[in-house]
Parts: C-alpha cells; sequence; structure tokens
C-alpha cells in the first residue's frame, strides 16, 4: 500500500503557521515512505472561503518551500481537489447514508435549536441535536420534502458506549458516544459540511494517514462512524499538538502573528522558518537544532513527536534565522535579499505612494524605508500629540488593533471606512484619530497614507506594529483591557467584512 498523507486548508483566511507546520509534518512521513503529498482545498463554506485566500495559501506553502504531488493547482488522478467542485459526489454519498438509514433529515428551524441550546445550558446538560426528528415516519418526511420544507441531513450516532480511537501518538483514545453529536452532515444549500466532504474525499483520495491538529480528536468519533457506515477502511490518525503562545494559549494572530507572509515579509528565510517549525514538538536523533528539510525526511520518525504544546517563541525563530543567514555566502545573501523584496514586484505597487513624494532618488529610503523594515525604532515622544494625550493615543491604537484582529477583507476601501466609523464613535475628529496610527506604522507623524501603507504591509506587520505601539506606550493591563473591551463592544461602529 502506498503511503497518501494530505494538507487541506480550509481558504478562509491568511496561510496560517500552523498550516506549514502540518503540512511538513504530512510531507515528511510520506517522503520517508516513498509516498505521495496531496494539496486539498476544503471550501465547503461558502461564505469565508475565497480564491484570494486560496491563491495565498499555496503562494506560502510554496515559498515556504513544501511542494505537493497532487493538488487543485498540480492536478492528479484523483481531482478535482478543490471540494466546491465535488458537490455531485458528496450528494451521491448522503444519498447513500440516508437509503441505509445511517442519516436522517432534520426539519429543526433554526429557533427551535436555539431554545434547545438555552434550555441545555440553562440545566446544564450537554449542549447538542436531541434528535427530535428521528421520529418522524417516512410519509411525514416525504410529505415536508415535497412541500419543499428546509431541512438539514445530520448522522445517527450510537446512544450508549465508547468510541475507541487509535491515535499513532496517544494510543487508544475513549471518547464517549453521548458526547458526540447528531452532525449535520449536508447544510439546508445542500452543501456537505466539513465532517462529511473530509471523510469521502480521504477515501476516495486513497488517503493512508490522515495528520492532523488535535483540535480535530473530538471529530475523529464522527469520522470513524462514517468509515463504518460506508463500510470503508478509516485511514490512521494522527493528531499533532498545537503550536502555543509563550504563555501556552493557542497560538492566536492577537498575540503573535500567524502568517506565513508576516515571516516572509520580516525578511525571514523559508528554510530556517521551516527548520523551526520542524522543531517544535519533534528533534532530530543527535538534537541538533539546525536542520535542512531535506535532512528532516532522511531522519523522520513520527513516534518520536512529543506531545506537550510546543512553544512557538520568535526569539527562538530570529536566533536560529541568524544562524542560517549567517551561513549564506556573500553572493547568495546578496540573491536572498534581492529575491526578499528589493525587486520589482515587491517595489512596483509602492512606487504610486512615493513617486510623487520625493525630488530626488536619495529621498525614497528616508521616505519609504519603513516598506521594507520590521517592528519600527518607535518612542513614546513619537507619539506627543497637542490634543491627544497618552491614554487618548493607547486607546485609539488598542481600539484599532482590535478592530483590524477581525477585518476579513484587507483592502483600502474596508479599512477606511472601519477608520472612519471608529473614528466617528469615538467622537474624534479624522485627523486626531490617524495621528497615532501614522506613527505606529510608518513611525512618523506624515507619510504615505497610512491607509495605503497598511494595504501595502498586509495584516500581520500592520497588527504587529500597531500592537508594538501600544506596548511602547506602556500597554494596556488586564483590567484596562475589560474595561476598553466593554466600552469598544457599546460602540455604535457601522460592522463591516
Ligand atoms: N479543513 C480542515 C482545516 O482547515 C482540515 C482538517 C483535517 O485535516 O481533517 O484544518
Amino acid at each position: 500500500m502506498k503511503v497518501r498523507t494530505r494538507i487541506a486548508p480550509s481558504p478562509t483566511g491568511d496561510p496560517h503557521v500552523g498550516t506549514a507546520y502540518i503540512a511538513l509534518f504530512n510531507l515528511c512521513f510520506a517522503r520517508q515512505h516513498g509516498g505521495e503529498f496531496i494539496l486539498r482545498i476544503e471550501d465547503t463554506d461558502q461564505v469565508r472561503s475565497s480564491s484570494e485566500s486560496e491563491q495565498r495559501i499555496l503562494e506560502a506553502l510554496r515559498w515556504v518551500g513544501l511542494q505537493w504531488d497532487e493538488g487543485p493547482d498540480v492536478g492528479g488522478d484523483f481531482g478535482p481537489y478543490r471540494q466546491s467542485e465535488r458537490a455531485e459526489i458528496y450528494k451521491e454519498h448522503s444519498a447513500k447514508l440516508l437509503d441505509a438509514g445511517h442519516a436522517f433529515h432534520c426539519f429543526c428551524s433554526s429557533e427551535r435549536l436555539g431554545e434547545l441550546r438555552k434550555e441545555q445550558m440553562a440545566n446544564k446538560q450537554r449542549v447538542g441535536y436531541d434528535g427530535h426528528c428521528l421520529s418522524l415516519s417516512d410519509d411525514e418526511i416525504k410529505a415536508k420534502l415535497a412541500a419543499g420544507e428546509s431541512s438539514v441531513v445530520r448522522m445517527k450516532i450510537p446512544q450508549e458506549g465508547v468510541c475507541k480511537i487509535q491515535d499513532t501518538l496517544r494510543g487508544e483514545v475513549e471518547i464517549e458516544w453521548l458526547q458526540v453529536d447528531m452532525q449535520v452532515l449536508v447544510k439546508a444549500d445542500g452543501l456537505p459540511t466539513y465532517h462529511l466532504a473530509n471523510v469521502v474525499d480521504d477515501h476516495l483520495m486513497e488517503i493512508t494517514h490522515v495528520i492532523r491538529g488535535e483540535e480535530w480528536i473530538s471529530s475523529a468519533p464522527k469520522h470513524i462512524l462514517l468509515y463504518q457506515y460506508f463500510g470503508w477502511q478509516a485511514p490512521e490518525f494522527c493528531h499533532m499538538p498545537l503550536l502555543r503562545n509563550p504563555d501556552k494559549s493557542k497560538l492566536s494572530k492577537r498575540k503573535n502573528p500567524t502568517s506565513i507572509l508576516f515571516y516572509q515579509r520580516m525578511g525571514y528565510m523559508a528554510e530556517a522558518l521551516l527548520n523551526y517549525l520542524g522543531r517544535m514538538g519533534w528533534s532530530m536523533p543527535d538534537e541538533r537544532e539546525q536542520f535542512s528539510l531535506e535532512e528532516m525526511i532522511k531522519d523522520f520518525d513520527l513516534k518520536r513527536v512529543s506531545l506537550g504544546g510546543p512553544i512557538f517563541d520568535k526569539e527562538k525563530l530570529d536566533w536560529l534565522n541568524g544562524n542560517w543567514i549567517r551561513d549564506l555566502s556573500e553572493e547568495e545573501f546578496s540573491q536572498r535579499v534581492l529575491e526578499w523584496a528589493i525587486n520589482k514586484q515587491h517595489l512596483d505597487p509602492a512606487i504610486p505612494l512615493i513617486q510623487s513624494r520625493v525630488e530626488k532618488f536619495s529621498d525614497i529610503a528616508p521616505l519609504a524605508g519603513f516598506m521594507v523594515s520590521g517592528l519600527l525604532d518607535v518612542t513614546e515622544a513619537s507619539f506627543e500629540h497637542k490634543k491627544l494625550d497618552k491614554d487618548a493615543v493607547r486607546k485609539v491604537l488598542q481600539f484599532v488593533s482590535w478592530q483590524v484582529d477581525v477585518l476579513f477583507t484587507w483592502d483600502k476601501a474596508h479599512i477606511e471606512e472601519g477608520f472612519s466609523g471608529l473614528a466617528e464613535a469615538m467622537e474624534l475628529k479624522f485627523r486626531d484619530f490617524v495621528f497615532p496610527l501614522f506613527v505606529a506604522i510608518s513611525g512618523k507623524a506624515a507619510s504615505v497614507s497610512v491607509m495605503d501603507a497598511m494595504v501595502f504591509l498586509g495584516p500581520d506587520l500592520s497588527r504587529a506594529r500597531i500592537r508594538h505601539a501600544v506596548e511602547v506606550l506602556g500597554g494596556v493591563s488586564k483590567k484596562e483591557t475589560k474595561r476598553w473591551d466593554k466600552e469598544y463592544q457599546q460602540l455604535n461602529i457601522k460592522k463591516n467584512s
């Protein structure tokens, strides 16, 4: 049997370092066994998925040096590799489950489900579907379907006993069936949920080993049961420990830049980032810190992954990256710098911002140096303003930071709309409101348009600079965060996406 592994990102945001981390382990495992590594796009969530995000994920994974053998861009014998192009396949499979009595139509309204949820929470019961529609007769179901009543398809779940999951790293894991919800498999719009699409595709794409983040372990019983319902052999499951912030919380963009593009823009070497991700929970037999992808593949052993949550620590990454950089020859170094940002493709979008503001080429570096920098050397004094005192500046920056944390579409129109709404809600003149942002983003009180600069820098670096500015101004205490968060929630800001 040929080993086949996969990475199955959902294109709903920026390419996450966690995706590269899981992809790396899948790739190493496949390569070491002479197998294949597949990339599948899980875009069943039509509202949150976008082709731009898919594009960025593919580019980021390629940049970092992970190449797949089959995928939406390179093709393969098991395509299509984008779930949105496989709707018919899922329809066929959900029909099979319904026919065999393993799944059922559910007509419950969102109001009923909301009430049920409230009641269960009040009674401190497990929140989940109560099986209401299981008691419908065949005739009732037919009549409802014929009348065009909205419905979903749910899977049946045993009401007693335990599900035993064999996990490569954990051995046998038991989850009581009572803890497992009667999962929706097909939504009211006829599209599958992650669970159905994922299992069907892993089977049809002949995936032998599912190596994924541990947040999916609670879904494993549903998946194992689906394999049984279909009469298929389940793949081997391996749930990898999650990457964590230094405070042990789950790696999140609120605390740490999580986008691969951030690390690219900061000028980390792809090899060093990959090397660092390889060190997350895994070690070389001789424990050395610096190794290439080829070396990792050669010595790879999934069993040497340790389950303690690996800490993604930027200082450690900086140290490792420094080692990689110093190992380059001078020729390689200059070539890498050119590839990194001193090239036409990277600079072209900045030209319209710069050209009208300079008189000599030598004016470019002082004006636009911030565009090729990491975190800026700002101090408390940089933020002095005649109308806004330090606290007001801190507050503007903190509120903006909350706003851009959830800004989904990162373009000028959305950033501008968000800022003008926030300035108005905070009862500040726009000119005063954007002052701290100019300083945080460009290091100066006046520069190229701050919104254009944020688009150029991208979400993660912009967020990191705003967060850095808050820190420079003394940070925000826990108590203050609570108070301000409440205030922020109460501001009547027009919500954008
Ligand atoms: N689409 C899921 C994700 O975004 C894939 C989970 C899995 O590997 O099964 O992480």
